[in-house]
């Protein structure tokens, strides 16, 4: 087996330093001012919603537009590396049977404290609380622990090189990212534990129910799954973000005036905006509703408050209300807590399955087993990839929505088909129908620019057309 071990990480080491040396290359720029404009877009009686968009799409050098696609697309094909590379990580975990071992090595650190414990607190305790005593000091909660901690460690190891290029050297070969490789270190580290906490506290919560609830577990687990989201999310932007960037109040009243006027019109009783530094890690440009309950807040990255024009801006806080005002994110845990029970469903199902016929070979004793991890989290990522459209699609009905109440709400058309030209340094703006439906989480950038310019066209009369150009007066004789 050591050879293995020594061939994956010369793969690693490798990997991490071939892909390093990836040339950078700045993002290309629209060569035009596009915040003026276009004549096809400017109201008239002739106004054309189809015109006004391909006067917006040409403002797009078509050299950027081939860059985006090549990035976008190269996403298509991540989501397949990342899967295959995810399963065959699981699998050799199983197969080399790396996934008993670790459970072995969990359950001989904590039994000969255990023995000790138990021993004490039978001294200690009065007879009726014996049998929570036994329950404590069997320690499978912490075994779980120490499995998790070293499951994590080895699939962050063995999943880096394709990590690393996939957020790291790409970013920086597509001109997107700001970080230096150390920094980048810094907050894979940070990933690393939060993970080591979260996922812990998820992995001991799951397999008490998988041992306690033995017919029922996968509705109870999928709820619980889903609680921890909630929990996850709400904490998010107080306690999360902070972690990684400077999240801070937005004080400048020429952006702050006319967003929270547009927020009070709308029925949010907030007088905050939150900025944060994002150009720390990328220079791409959004913005975001984030939160559960009370933490829920709008928050804006600082790439487009110094980039975007004061339309541009309005247009997409505009969006970002509607996902507030129509609570997407209450919406979007409950769609989980339907797609986790059945994925949940699946693995019941899918777990008896597999370990009937390979459960010997992997040393995995039953679904209550820790060193089971492996085949849950394989099967649950079959499940996942397979609903990637399903996911996508329910994603893009929310921003679609966003979408439509940002326009109404914003009234500022022009403002975000700036705001779609900008994020097509990142997103491709004219995918194909199906293409559109299997990959895209947002509205492609044409429909936006699109629904835009009908937008402006049925409202018209909001817009002043500019002033005609009068005749040069006959000179004087
Ligand atoms: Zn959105």
């Amino acid at each position: 087996m050591d050879w293995h071990l020594r061939s994956l990480v010369l793969l690693v080491l490798f990997a991490a330093f071939g892909l390093g040396s990836a040339q950078a290359q700045p993002a290309i720029q629209p060569t035009v001012d596009i915040t003026k404009v276009p004549v096809a877009a400017q109201p008239s009686a002739h106004f054309n919603a189809d015109a006004a968009t391909e006067a917006y799409m040409a403002m797009i050098p078509p050299e950027a537009t081939a860059r985006s696609n090549a990035y976008f697309e190269g996403g298509y094909w991540l989501l397949l590396w990342d899967f295959l590379c995810g399963s065959a990580i699981c699998l050799l975990l199983l197969n080399l049977r790396w996934s008993a071992k670790m459970r072995d090595l969990a359950e001989r650190i904590t039994q000969p404290v255990s023995a000790v414990c138990l021993q004490f607190l039978k001294q200690v305790l009065p007879e009726k609380w014996h049998a929570l005593a036994e329950y404590i000091t069997r320690f499978r909660w912490l075994q779980d622990a120490i499995y998790w901690v070293q499951y994590l460690v080895l699939t962050s190891v063995l999943g880096f090189p394709l990590g690393f290029y996939e957020d790291y050297v790409r970013e920086h070969k597509y001109g997107l990212a700001t970080q230096s490789f150390w920094p980048w270190m810094g907050d894979q580290g940070k990933d690393m534990l939060i993970g080591l906490i979260i996922g812990a506290l998820a992995v001991m919560l799951l397999f008490a129910i998988v041992r306690k609830l033995t017919r029922s577990w996968w509705v109870w687990g999928a709820l619980a799954l889903t609680g921890l989201s909630v929990v996850q999310v709400a904490i998010y932007p107080v306690y999360i973000l902070p972690l990684y960037n400077k999240v801070t109040r937005l004080s400048d009243p020429t952006i702050t005036t006319p967003i929270l006027s547009m927020a009070h019109a709308n029925g949010i009783s907030t007088n905050d905006v939150y900025q944060v530094d994002a150009s720390r890690q990328t220079k791409k440009m959004s913005a975001n509703v984030s939160g559960f309950a009370n933490t829920m807040r709008i928050t804006l990255n600082d790439n487009l408050l110094s980039r975007g024009s004061s339309e541009e801006i309005q247009a997409v806080m505009g969006h970002e209300m509607g996902h507030y005002v129509l609570n997407h994110i209450p919406k979007s845990l409950f769609f989980d807590l339907v797609v986790n029970v059945v994925v949940f469903s699946c693995l019941f199902w899918g777990l008896q399955v597999f370990l009937k016929r390979w459960g010997e070979h992997w040393q995995i004793r039953g679904v209550g087993d820790t060193a089971v991890l492996p085949l849950v989290i394989l099967l649950a990522g079959i499940v996942y990839f397979v609903l990637t459209p399903v996911l996508n699609t329910e994603i893009r009905i929310h921003e679609k929505e966003a979408d439509m109440f940002g326009l109404n709400a914003a009234r500022q058309p022009d403002g975000f088909a700036q705001a779609a030209i900008h994020l097509s340094e990142y997103r491709k703006m004219r995918p194909g129908k199906w293409e559109e439906r299997i990959f895209f989480d947002h509205p492609s950038g044409y429909d936006r620019i699109h629904s835009s310019m009908v937008w402006k066209g049925e409202n018209l009369e909001l817009f002043e057309a500019p002033e005609k150009q009068l005749p040069e007066p006959p000179p004087a004789h």
